[in-house]
């Protein structure tokens, strides 16, 4: 088979160690292409309605995207689906590294668990040859560890590749993910917890399958161009002087239409940490749990997270598969860890900005123990802000945090904290599964300081900076995820350029202008939507596809790839059909599509008396409205 996929999966029965192969038709990749899109597909097919996520009736899929291994750029990402125990529906996150081509090396798009084994096991397949090992002796162990153990054990000519859970994973807590590639991690949904109620400890892949498309001279060709854009990087860049761009543009009454070359080529100097500051002096990251802002994060605070900083610390770059830019790194760590991966953006903010906390070794620490715990950091910062919030109300003593002083930004009280909700030991038990289930537990109306959407805690991009992310966090099937829309996003993606029925964003606008609800506005975030599916269906980065889609080519790659002749909007309606049937999950399984609405606090009820969001309101109710109409829902 040409064309870019391999035409089946393995679906794996834990409970009696069966071994499943099941070829796909080719009408189904038409449909839904690879990835999330097949996932989500078999998903809706095999989990009955009302499962319980925890229980031997989920099934838990690992897939490959479809633009992997064919030569094109930025499409190495894999991704995890599952019915999530966090929000109760449909759950999806995804990595980078080198697993997505392990996955189709060894002849699969996917690989699919269900049932529960009895005992923990690990999946290893070699040469075709799929097993199921004991994995007893790797119970207990960190996700780093594991992976070290298992490479070291197993590699003959190269090394195999991993994706284990951690000891949050092991102990169900619903903010644990899955990580590869030595703790880069697969971390929203909860997901890590349902791996870890199948009692499966680790996925080992060594394959050496030919992954083949239809017109490998055209991709090449295409890869050639985007590469192009990628090279294209000037020299005189520095920390500060991102900060002071962020003033900039916090003191302008207007806005300029966001070129993602400009990103691009902030991410490749620093990667993700290049916007720690900017998003702090634009209003974007969120401060104190979201009731702050810039003053009370500000410069002197704040320097402590400058990229320079952090870009100070790095020992060497780190690229995922196939892609050509390179944000990730590898940097020094600390006391006894002598490397660890350099924290991305969302997690420096969750353990700085967020809890008021200026200590750039504590955020390398924090990182690094919750990498080889395999926790979200979003998620475990988050759940962190909201407990020092009840603490500093007095819902919340040290009586009932174990002695532990949780003031804000008291870094020693956060290390402690975080090892409590890893080892779910005292206060530590009520955090481990995130601010929903705390703010039950805890009750005391603490739900008001429980920020997250439909049960996931609220990433680093605040609604009331840029409504769009808002509104993405209520409308999306995995709902509170920063990586499928906003309006700075849609700007980026350059969508119309490809599909001339899409509006073409304004070159500048007031930004008073960004709080109107609008049709146009429901239209760039639908189309948002549709293609994060496409793109996840393919395997895509989005931080490539922030430099837009006519620079790099998604659309024309799955076209070379697959043999196809899709036009850019026959795949936007792709992107919809796939939109819509994880919709049809959540609705299968209880969850009504419109229930996701962030806690208030984040749309600016009540607003902010002070800072770069001060008096903004997202008018989330009638965003979501027009979203809806956008896919004939009502
Ligand atoms: S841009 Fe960063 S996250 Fe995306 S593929 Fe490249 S290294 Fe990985």
């Amino acid at each position: 088979m040409e064309k870019g996929y391999m035409g089946k999966i393995l679906m794996v029965d834990l409970t009696n160690g069966a071994f499943e192969e099941i070829d796909i038709p080719d009408a189904v990749y038409e449909k839904c292409l690879s990835g999330s899109g097949l996932g989500g597909f078999i998903l809706y097919n095999a989990i009955p309605a009302g499962a319980d996520p925890l229980g031997p009736d989920n099934v838990l899929g690992f897939v490959s995207g479809l633009l992997t291994g064919t030569g094109s750029l930025f499409t190495g990402r894999w991704m995890v689906v599952g019915k999530s125990p966090l929000t109760g529906g449909y759950g999806e996150a995804n990595c980078g590294g080198n697993f997505s081509p392990a996955i189709k090396r060894c002849g699969y798009d996917g690989i699919f668990f269900k049932g529960v084994s009895e005992k923990p096991v690990y999946l290893y397949i070699k040469k075709g040859k799929p097993e199921l090992r004991d994995a007893a002796g790797l119970w207990g162990k960190d996700a780093i560890e594991t992976e070290e153990i298992l490479i070291r054990e197993l590699t003959e000519k190269k090394k195999p590749r991993v994706a284990c859970i951690g000891p949050a994973g092991e102990k169900r807590s619903l903010i644990s993910g899955i990580s590869n590639d030595m703790g880069r991690m697969a971390a929203r949904s909860g997901l890590g917890a349902v791996m870890g109620s199948k009692n499966l400890k680790a996925v080992v892949l060594d394959g050496n399958k030919r992954i083949k498309a239809a017109d490998p001279e055209t991709i090449r060709e295409l890869s050639i161009s985007c590469n192009k854009w990628v090279q294209f990087q000037p020299w005189f860049l520095s920390g500060k002087g991102v900060r002071f761009l962020g003033i900039l543009m916090r003191w302008l009454p207007v806005q300029t239409a966001m070129d993602g070359m400009l990103w691009k080529i902030l991410l490749r100097k620093w990667g993700t940490v290049a916007y720690n500051q900017l998003g702090i002096e634009l209003g974007d990251a969120p401060v104190k749990n979201w009731s702050g802002s810039h003053l009370d994060f500000d410069k002197t605070r704040s320097a402590a997270i400058d990229p320079d900083a952090i870009l100070h610390r790095e020992v060497s770059k780190y690229h995922c598969y196939s892609c050509p830019l390179g944000c990730g790194g590898i940097c020094r760590g600390t006391g006894a860890v002598k490397e660890t991966h350099k924290p991305e953006y969302e997690t420096v903010l969750a353990l700085s900005g967020l809890v008021l906390n200026n200590d750039l070794d504590s955020i390398f620490d924090l990182n690094d123990r919750l990498n080889r715990a395999g926790m979200d950091t979003i998620s475990a910062g988050a759940t962190v802000a909201f407990a020092m919030e009840c603490y500093e109300r007095g819902i919340l003593t040290k009586a009932d945090t174990d002695g532990i002083e949780l003031t804000w930004g008291n870094t020693k009280a956060m290390v402690a904290l975080v090892e409590k909700m890893i080892a779910r030991e005292g206060i530590g038990d009520i955090l481990a599964d995130g601010v929903k289930k705390a703010a039950e537990r805890i009750g005391k109306d603490t739900d008001r300081y429980a920020m997250h959407a439909g049960g996931q805690e609220l990433p680093m991009h605040d609604g009331r900076f840029d409504p769009g992310f808002a509104l993405h966090y209520a409308v999306e099937p995995t709902p509170g995820r920063h990586t499928i829309g906003s309006q700075m996003y849609y700007e980026m993606f350059r969508l119309w350029k490809r599909d001339k029925t899409l509006p073409r964003p304004w070159l500048m606008y007031r930004k008073a202008g960004k709080y109107y609800v609008t049709r146009r506005k429901a239209r760039a975030a639908a189309a948002c939507s549709k293609f994060i599916n496409v793109l996840n269906g393919a395997g895509g980065c989005a931080f490539g596809a922030y430099i837009g889609v006519d620079r790099m080519p998604v659309f024309e790659w799955l076209n070379a790839a697959a043999g196809w002749n899709k036009t850019p909007h026959e795949y936007m309606d792709m992107g919809a059909r796939l939109q819509v049937m994880k919709l049809a999950f959540n609705q299968k399984h209880g969850i009504d599509p419109k229930s996701f609405r962030p806690n208030p606090r984040a749309l600016g009820e009540p607003a902010m008396t002070r800072g770069a969001n001060a008096g903004r309101k997202v008018d989330i109710d009638r965003m979501s409205r027009k979203y809806w109409k956008q896919f004939q829902w009502r």
